[in-house]
């Protein structure tokens, strides 16, 4: 951003950082499609949960998210469980999004899973059907200054100076 055009937009109050903060973002569910080891039934998993920033600020960059990021604080399982309903994704025939024994650990840990028997699906082969991916169902997620505390892949992409439009 030229200078010039930075001190402008300071001086008219139209310069903001972090615009994205507090606001609902429109995102969507990027899958893959597996074979269930377990069933053998196709199933669809949540790679990645993508906030399609640009539609909110045009021209700003996207933001991706994992499942697993909502696993490192406490409070973070019940709002990613809360952004993913089952029946949602049972729709689009993505599996349950959920704690599940892994046998790793000695607590559940969130994970995909088949959509018709609900086994696990390790995170090991989360990329393995990397060819299959693509967009699925959208969700709307709030950025809340304290779920951008422990997202620190979004906040690395929010926190930037902006030029509010109109
Ligand atoms: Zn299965």
């Amino acid at each position: 951003m030229p200078f010039t055009e930075f001190v402008a937009g300071a001086l008219g109050g139209r310069l903001k950082f972090a615009p994205a903060i507090g606001l609902t973002i429109p995102a969507t569910i990027w899958t893959t499609e597996k074979f269930c080891y377990k069933c053998g039934c196709e199933t669809k998993i949540v790679n990645f949960i993508r906030l399609n920033l640009n539609q909110a600020f045009p021209g700003h960059p996207h933001a991706d998210v994992t499942i697993y990021d909502f696993d490192e604080w406490p409070e973070g399982r019940a709002i990613l469980l809360k952004l993913l309903p089952k029946d949602l994704l049972a729709s689009h025939n993505i599996g349950e999004v959920k704690p599940r024994f892994g046998g790793w650990s000695s607590r559940p840990q969130i994970s995909n899973g088949c959509a018709h028997c609900g086994s696990l699906h390790s995170m090991m082969h989360d990329l393995d059907d990397i060819d299959t991916l693509a967009p699925g169902p959208e969700i709307q997620l709030n950025l809340e200054s304290n779920l951008l505390q422990q997202l620190e892949d979004i906040r690395n992409v929010i926190d930037r100076w902006w030029f509010e439009q109109g």
